[in-house]
């Protein structure tokens, strides 16, 4: 059955119909009936199936992914391997709450956290349904390990959009706008952000560290939490030695350095963790994401002291860990390793690196090509400055779309193309891809 579906599928990019196509026309128009017009869809082409890196819409096109659903599927749609443990799991039983009666799957996850997260000292974890969640808790342990308040943010920061991630969340539209008020104690520091403050890491890190000091004191700081990557707020990769420093200062002050790896994790950066890249340990990493396959699951995963100070009953939820997405997460692990896919995320890296920074000497609204493996963006300008170019962005978007190519856009000025394939993506897929963008950029330049 499995071996059917992909073959029913293909694996190339083809149209039927102009996109969106009338079965998604008519089905957009109805969920005007039903569905909060607050959620809207970057692309309303309704989908029936997928595999590898390929959707096919309810129209028969069959559409090329370069956007893996945010950085979640990264092991591609429709693996064998997730199917069957997430079928025999849904027969086996679907949900009994960790909390009431646990279950093996569980225990193995957080095995699996531990091994993964950067560090050899004794780690525990617990599990969640989101990446907010997961970065609320990590926040709640950081408080009640230390006994500080303050948490430090950054400038573009995105860590979701429930309350308390909200006040963490940098960008006001459409993240946080007359949603307020907001949770309190949370203070923003500039981040790294190489093409516009032209700062080496360590200068950079001695501004935010500055300002932590004179305005909020590091004897009040239970956590510092950072996107290794920026992921959202525009793939903001911060110039070597930011992170180091900013993590030796944590640890110096008694301040819990949380790596928020919700997008950067699980290979897409090129390594299992984007902190990898500069070696630093984190004293809590929260993952989300990749990590599942597509099956809602969070983790925190810290130092053991840290994460085991909480009282008995402290930490929870119903659905944390939910059995069915625990033996998802196991299937994607595996996957990753048996594929290779902390190498192959490296080599899609390098070939959109390669063919963009030849792009960008043609045109002359891309002002930055950057990015760590497969989780690659360029930074659209006014040409000859610096200034933000949301207007090219959108019909870069929309050339793709129109193209039956999924590409995404981020960036506090929403001038940003983020590239986020599934790492099963094929050459042959990747270079057809590429060829779209690549006439939508001319295109909008
Ligand atoms: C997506 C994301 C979140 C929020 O995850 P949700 O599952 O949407 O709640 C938090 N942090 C980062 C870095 C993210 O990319």
């Amino acid at each position: 059955m499995v071996s059917s579906l992909e073959s029913s599928i293909g694996t190339e990019r083809k149209l039927v119909t102009e996109l969106p196509g009338p079965k998604s026309r008519a089905l957009h128009e109805r969920r005007k009936g039903s569905v909060s017009a607050g959620l809207t869809n970057g692309f309303p082409i309704y989908i029936e199936r997928a595999s590898g890196a390929i959707l096919q819409d309810v129209d028969g096109n069959q559409i090329l992914d370069l956007g893996s659903g945010i950085a979640v599927t990264t092991i591609g749609h429709a693996v064998p391997e997730l199917i069957d443990a997430v079928s025999a799991q849904v027969a086996a039983f679907t949900h009994t709450c960790f909390m009431v009666t646990p279950y093996e799957s569980y225990i193995e996850v957080c095995e699996e956290l531990a091994a993964l997260t950067p560090g050899t000292h004794a780690k525990t974890s617990a599990l969640f349904n989101s990446g907010a969640e997961a970065v609320e808790n990590a926040v709640k342990i950081a408080r009640l390990a230390t006994g500080r308040q303050a948490i430090i943010v950054f400038d573009h920061a995105y860590h979701g959009r429930t309350n308390l991630t909200m006040a963490l969340t940098s960008k006001n539209m459409p993240y946080k706008d007359r949603f307020g008020p907001f949770a309190g104690e949370v203070y923003r520091v500039p981040m790294s952000y190489p093409f516009h403050d032209g700062l080496n890491g360590p200068d950079a890190a001695a501004r935010a560290i500055n300002m932590i000091e004179t305005q909020v004191g590091a004897g009040n700081v239970a956590a510092l939490l950072i996107e290794p990557i920026q992921g959202e707020g525009g793939f903001i990769v911060p110039a070597d030695g930011f992170l180091t420093a900013l993590s030796e200062w944590t640890t110096k002050n008694g301040v819990v350095f949380i790596a928020d790896e919700i997008q950067s994790g699980f290979c897409r950066s090129g390594d299992w963790f984007a902190v990898n890249h500069e070696g630093v340990i984190p004293d809590i990493v929260t993952t989300a994401k990749g990590l599942a396959g597509g099956m809602p699951l969070a983790g925190v995963t810290g130092r053991a002291e840290l994460m085991n100070a909480v009282h008995e009953g402290g930490l929870g939820g119903t659905y944390g860990g939910n059995p069915v997405a625990a033996v998802a997460a196991l299937a994607s692990i595996r996957t990753m390793r048996d594929r290779n896919l902390v190498a192959r995320a490296r080599e899609i890296g390098d070939q959109l690196l390669k063919d963009l920074t030849s792009l960008q000497q043609d045109v002359a609204i891309i002002g930055d090509v950057r990015g760590r493996g497969a989780m690659i963006a360029f930074e659209l300008v006014q040409p000859g400055t610096k200034n933000p170019n949301a207007a090219a962005a959108k019909s870069i978007v929309s050339y793709c779309n129109s193209n039956g190519v999924i590409a995404l856009s981020c960036g506090t000025y929403g001038n940003v193309i983020r590239l986020l394939p599934p790492l099963v993506i094929t050459d042959e897929q990747l270079a057809d891809g590429f060829a779209v963008l690549a006439s939508a950029v001319r295109s909008a330049g």
